[in-house]
């Protein structure tokens, strides 16, 4: 038999605790709750967990030092639940290294839905090298070695932007990357903000790689944030 997905639960609301602990017991997952950060990054270290949940909003420390923590030592995903509705602090979240984001009040359908990413997120992080030379996302392949970029067999020819925006969405597969960290990335910009720059590269690339560029199936919009990368 597989071995249950070990999820760590950092959340201090009781309800969330008592809904999320039966739903997630139910659906096989092995679960650990810690209601304070301090607790949670105490957790991660003694019990190597495969996935975090954590609020944002806790009573010792901030949401966002546990991520700052937990990435000193470790890539394992990490989906905040907030009930902030602030798109600000989802993105300081991601920019700090959290995967992706669900907010309050969300359905255990769009939850499961999330960890699933995660879960494959996981298993391409151990199956596959992620320096590995050749990425394969159905039609779509990137030969890294030789700067190559194949769909459904035939070559397409990416700017230098473009190819450094693609390769840096698709080596972080099912991660929600934000605005800040693609111009840190693909412009090494440390400061500076320029979504329309991003977006004039994204509609390159997309014109691309996507056959539908109104529905995107490889890299999807994350609205007011930044972009993920998937092959659903
Ligand atoms: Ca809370």
């Amino acid at each position: 038999m597989r071995k249950a997905v070990h999820i760590l639960l950092i959340e201090d609301d009781t309800m969330i605790i008592n809904f999320l602990s039966l739903a997630l017991k139910t659906q096989g997952y092995e679960l650990t709750v810690e209601t304070t950060g301090k607790g949670g990054i105490e957790a991660f270290k003694n019990l190597n967990p495969d996935i975090i949940i954590l609020d944002l909003g806790l009573p010792d420390i901030d949401g966002n030092d546990v991520i700052i923590e937990i990435r000193k030592m470790s890539q394992i995903p990490i989906l905040i639940v907030s009930a902030r509705e602030l798109e600000q602090d989802k993105i300081m979240a991601l920019d700090a290294g959290a995967n992706d984001y669900i907010t309050k009040p969300f359905s255990m359908g769009e939850l499961t839905a999330r960890i699933r990413v995660m879960e494959r997120f996981i298993s391409r992080m151990n199956s596959v090298d992620n320096e590995q030379d050749t990425l394969s996302f159905g039609d779509l392949v990137i030969d890294r070695e030789r700067r190559r970029i194949f769909l459904s067999g035939e070559e397409i020819h990416l700017t230098p932007l473009e190819y450094k925006l693609l390769i840096l969405l698709a080596t972080n597969h099912g991660k929600v990357i934000t605005h800040k960290q693609i111009m840190k990335e693909v412009w090494g910009y440390q400061e500076t903000e320029d979504p329309k720059g991003i977006r004039v590269c994204m509609a390159g690339l997309r014109r691309k790689i996507e056959k539908d560029t109104s529905d995107p199936k490889y890299i999807l919009t994350e609205i007011g944030v930044g972009y993920r990368f998937t092959d659903n």
